[in-house]
């Protein structure tokens, strides 16, 4: 068994640590206010599956910003780490929490209409909007999700 395809990374700090086993190639922007608001701008994540393992737990915060998500941040020095859907268990790390997140290319862009006027990405991307995500991700029947 080869380390090939693995990444690791963790916070600022170090009091957290993770290591996914799969191999993340790219990552894509959420501009929507949520995640401005808590990652202090456009939250950067590669979309990963549940399989996630984590070192130092215990400083491992996690804040649950809606029903179906909660979002991780080390409890010690504050680095926020991943977005997390509770439904399906998947992660979406943060791309600056890796030690290395070069070679990873910027492929999506969500709540496009979100994004305030001041700043612009220059890569070609897959942009959608609030509404567009919503309907691919709302459960059979379901017309009631909010944000
Ligand atoms: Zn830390
Ligand atoms: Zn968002």
């Amino acid at each position: 068994m080869s380390d090939q395809g693995k990444k690791t990374g963790g916070c600022l700090c170090g009091a957290v640590r993770f290591e996914v086993e799969e191999p993340v190639a790219d990552f894509g922007a959420c501009h929507c206010s949520m995640c401005r608001k808590w990652a202090g701008g456009p939250l950067l994540a590669t979309h990963n599956t549940p399989n996630v393992k984590f070192t130092g737990e215990e400083n491992l915060g996690r804040y649950q910003s809606s029903d179906w998500a909660e979002r991780g941040f080390c409890k010690v020095c504050g680095s926020n780490l991943f977005y997390h859907l509770i439904p399906d268990g998947e992660y979406f790390m943060m791309t600056g929490a890796f030690d290395d997140d070069s070679g990873l290319a910027m492929v999506s862009q969500v709540f496009i209409d979100e994004k305030p006027d001041g700043y612009a990405f220059a890569n070609e991307t897959q942009n959608m909007t609030g509404a567009e995500i919503f309907a691919m991700f709302a459960p059979e029947g379901g017309d009631d999700i909010q944000s």
